[in-house]
């Protein structure tokens, strides 16, 4: 939609042009942005014009600029020891954008909007990343993305503060990854997200957003027993509450995962990543159209705006998206 209240929209090209006015903010692909009213934007400041590198590679870290598309982080090529390179495709197809949100939204506005079903806050958080913020003062502060996110559209950042970074630990993406997703109606919001880490030294994270307010981690020395982990899924207090889910269903299909990815860490052999969820439409409201819905067969994840992961349990009837349907 147009931005009626915006008078200027500015391009930097240097951090020292990173300039925010009274009722300006930063614009990364816009596509929150212009998808709803903003009351008071006076001014954009484009963050895609700092020419920040995508994906940068490093022995410890890698690196995704806040402007990295997700259509760009989904081409972040795997190595044969990153066990945990599954991930990314799993998450950033939990976003069921179009192929223009997968081609401008960036994983910075991602993070940044805070939404329940940030499905790139999901994936950061899961591995454990740090987001680098740049600060008004011409400094930078580092925060846990698991942190960062505290709620429904609500985060550390203050007024200026900027996101230029997320540092993802090789040593998460050289770890036993796990995933799991379910949604309401074949092509919605995420109802619950739960992520699984068995790090080489044993460590175990279970990582639960969509289906809470912000990212929840559960860390286990090893591998807990079954009454462990559902005794720490029990002690989660944050369940969300919206057209996409109950609180006390989104509880139980979380323990549920939460479960089903301590059973799967403990098997011998990473276990292959779990097939998408693949919706092909029939008539409206047929039972046709219901099966197809229900339908999980294998195709390819990356890259492309497809269709989000596989959801392992049944789907209730869809929700109305008050919205308008946005996934
Ligand atoms: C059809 C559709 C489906 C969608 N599905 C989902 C979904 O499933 N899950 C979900 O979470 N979202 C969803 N969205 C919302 C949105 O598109 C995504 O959250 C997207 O990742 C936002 O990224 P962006 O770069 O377009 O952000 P923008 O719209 O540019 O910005 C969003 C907000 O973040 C701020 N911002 C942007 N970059 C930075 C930065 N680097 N530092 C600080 N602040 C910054 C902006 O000022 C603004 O407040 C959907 C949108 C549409 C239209």
């Amino acid at each position: 939609m147009d931005l009626i209240t915006v008078r200027e929209v500015r391009t930097p090209s240097t951090r020292a042009e990173l300039r925010f006015a009274p009722g300006e903010l930063p614009l990364g692909g816009g596509t929150w942005l212009f998808s709803e009213p903003q009351p008071g934007l006076t001014g954009l400041v484009d963050l895609t014009t700092l020419g920040w590198r995508p994906l940068e590679v490093g022995d410890d870290v890698v690196t995704v600029a806040a402007t990295c598309t997700i259509a760009e982080l989904t081409r972040l090529p795997a190595r044969d020891d990153w066990a945990a390179h599954p991930l990314v495709a799993q998450c950033a197809n939990s976003l069921l954008a179009s192929f223009k949100v997968w081609n401008v939204a960036t994983v910075g506005g991602n993070v940044a909007t805070s939404l329940p079903a940030g499905a790139l806050t999901s994936l950061l958080a899961g591995l454990d990343a740090t987001a680098v913020v740049w600060t008004p003062d011409g400094g930078e502060r580092r925060e846990p993305v698991a942190r960062l996110v505290t709620g429904v559209r609500t985060n550390t950042l203050t007024t200026g503060e900027v996101l230029r970074s997320f540092e993802v630990p090789t040593a998460s993406l050289r770890s036993r990854a796990g995933f799991r997703r379910v949604a309401l109606s074949p092509l919605g919001r995420s109802g619950a997200l739960v992520t699984s880490r068995l790090s080489p030294d044993g460590e175990f994270v279970v990582t639960i957003t969509a289906g809470t307010t912000r990212p929840e981690q559960l860390r286990f020395d090893e591998v807990p027993g079954a009454a462990v982990l559902a005794g720490a899924v029990a002690r989660v207090g944050t369940w969300y509450d919206d057209p996409h889910g109950a609180p006390d269903w989104r509880r139980h299909v979380s323990a549920l995962f939460a479960e089903e990815l301590r059973a799967e860490a403990l098997l011998p052999q990473q276990p292959p990543p779990a097939a998408p969820f693949v919706h092909r439409p029939g008539p409206l409201g047929s039972a046709t159209a219901d099966a197809a819905a229900r339908t999980a067969v294998p195709a390819p994840v990356a890259p492309g705006p497809g269709p989000g992961a596989a959801a392992a349990s049944p789907a209730p009837a869809p929700a109305p998206d008050p919205e308008g349907g946005a996934a």
